[in-house]
Formats: C-alpha cells, structure tokens, sequence
C-alpha cells in the first residue's frame, strides 16, 4: 500500500465528492443563505461558527480558524494520515486508489535479483577455482592447514581467489 498517490487523482476525486456530504455526515449543520453553519467539531463552542461553503468546496470556522477542504477535514476530523483520507474518500466515490510506484517497485525487485543471480556466478566462479586452478594446491594446502576438509569446503562455498584482480571478468 506504499507508494505516492499521484496529484492528478486527487484533484479528480475532490471534483467527484461534495465537501458538504462529507461534513454533514459528521457535524450537524443548517442552511444559513449560501452557507452552512453549525458547531464545530474543531472547538468547544455554543453557538456556531463553523461553516461550509459547498460552492467553493471548503469548510471555516471563525471560532478556531480550522478550514480547508474535503480531505483536510476528514483528515482533521476522523483523524487520518493523508494516504488514509484519500482512500476514505476514494471509498466514498467508488474508485480505486493508484499508486505511482507500483512500477518502480517491480524494478527493483528485477534489480535485487540480478545482483543475487551475478553474486551466485561469482561465487561458483571462486569455488570452480579450488578445484581447477593450476596454483589450487595452496589453497588446498592452507585449507587442510586450518583442519578444512573438501566436504567442508563444498558446503560453506568456500572457494579460491587466484593471483590477479580481474580474473571474475574475463571469465
Ligand atoms: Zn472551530
């Protein structure tokens, strides 16, 4: 559920939903002309100063100064992250959140297996090396040395690095 929501849904699902159904779920409001007004869920108050504009998609109190739009009061309100009120609304509009990096993610993980795949190669190429390199025997002595026996070798994929410092390239 990671990944940035892009700006271009969110300014479309604010243009699908109506500030007033969203508040007047939540406050109890009356039409005063224009506007709606009502006490604020915002502040302790006993006569109302909050209001929405349901033109202009907003909601002010003159009491707190809390305002803004559909999320910033669902946000506000309900208490969410952002993330969390866009899929609130999303929910409300019936349309499904996107996210941008769902892609970016997939390449990532296409990246990450690469790098195990080539660090598998390098280390059958080291291993390869023990067994097959002209200079093997030192290694092999030296590993003997430390109380190594080959079965040991084979199963901790321990492998010999010969002389050189590009021999894993031009393999
Ligand atoms: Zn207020």
């Amino acid at each position: 559920m990671a990944g940035k929501i892009p700006q271009s849904f969110i300014d479309d699902l604010l243009a699908r939903i109506n500030v007033l159904d969203i508040v007047e779920s939540r406050v109890k409001l009356k039409r005063t002309g224009k506007n709606y007004s009502g006490l604020c869920p915002f502040h302790k108050e006993k006569s109302p100063s909050f209001t929405v504009n349901n033109e202009k998609q907003f909601y002010y109190c003159f009491g707190c100064g809390a305002g803004g739009n559909a999320l910033g009061f669902i946000m506000e309100h309900d208490r969410l992250s952002f993330p969390e009120a866009v899929e609130e609304l999303a929910k409300l509009a019936g349309v499904e959140v996107p996210r941008d990096e769902s892609r970016v993610d997939h390449q990532r993980e296409l990246r990450r297996k690469d790098i195990f795949a080539l660090l598998e190669e390098a280390s059958d190429f080291y291993q390869e090396q023990l067994k097959q390199h002209s200079q093997k025997a030192k290694a092999v002595d030296y590993l003997k040395g430390r109380g190594l026996t080959g079965k040991i070798a084979a199963l901790f994929g321990i492998g010999y690095a010969p002389p050189g410092w590009d021999n894993l390239l031009k393999n």
